[in-house]
């Protein structure tokens, strides 16, 4: 797409969202010239998939610009992670969370990270289920390295927006009971959920953070 109309996206969809909320630039398979057009509209945080596209892309933006991991996280890329990222959205094991306060020490980091909720309960899907999260809470509460900040889920895919809209709702719900729990390491103070096609009912049921890719970028083809 081009630049200008990437521009034009994104201070659109700036302009229609409440202040309370924050916008990610989900960046997967764009140029480094399309990233920067945008920051150059106003993204202020960028959201990748995988660890190797964002090392690829980083040393190309110049501007200043905060970086998400928001793809499935694999325990060996997890170095690189801690050292590329500025938060990891998508933390939903034990095993994980314990690589990540690892290598966040060894780099003299506190990293911020999200829970990863599978709302939508797909096995094939990631995040962890709701009736999991305490656990994991609990064991994070235990890893200095780690800033729990919040939770992130995708929400399901092309289906009707009813059942997206239950699914956020069960999120927020997690997220507002998770709020009254008060240790050094745990702020929830970001719900982030919603994309291209389900953020503004997202943001009617509690997101704080947008993931959005097409409605800025247009459609992908890779
Ligand atoms: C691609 C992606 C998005 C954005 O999706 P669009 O439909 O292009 O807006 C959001 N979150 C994650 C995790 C993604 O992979």
């Amino acid at each position: 797409m081009d630049y200008d109309s990437i521009k034009t996206n994104v201070r659109e969809v700036l302009k229609s969202l409440p202040e309370h909320v924050t916008l990610v630039a989900a960046a997967k398979t764009r140029s480094a010239d399309e990233v920067s057009a945008a920051i150059d509209a106003g993204i202020k945080i960028v959201g990748y998939n995988y660890v190797q596209e964002a090392a690829d892309i980083k040393p190309h933006i110049l501007q200043s610009v905060k970086w998400h991991m928001i793809g499935h996280l694999q325990t060996n890329k997890v170095k690189k992670a801690v050292e590329l990222f500025d938060m990891i959205e998508t933390v939903d094991s034990i095993k994980l969370a314990d690589a990540i306060d690892r290598h966040a020490n060894d780099a003299g980091k506190i990293m911020p990270i999200l829970i990863e909720i599978n709302s939508a309960g797909e096995s094939s899907k990631n995040g962890i289920s709701i009736e999991h999260l305490d656990a994991l809470v609990d064991h994070i509460r235990t890893l200095p390295n780690i800033q729990l900040e919040g939770l992130m889920t995708m929400g399901a895919y092309a289906i009707d927006p009813d059942e997206a809209r239950r699914y956020f709702r069960e999120t927020k719900a997690a997220f507002d009971r998770l709020k009254t729990v008060k240790l050094a390491n745990i702020t929830m103070r970001h719900l982030s959920m919603g994309m291209s096609d389900s953020y503004k009912i997202a943001i009617e049921e509690g997101a704080t953070m947008v993931r959005i890719g097409t409605r800025l970028f247009g459609e992908r083809y890779k």
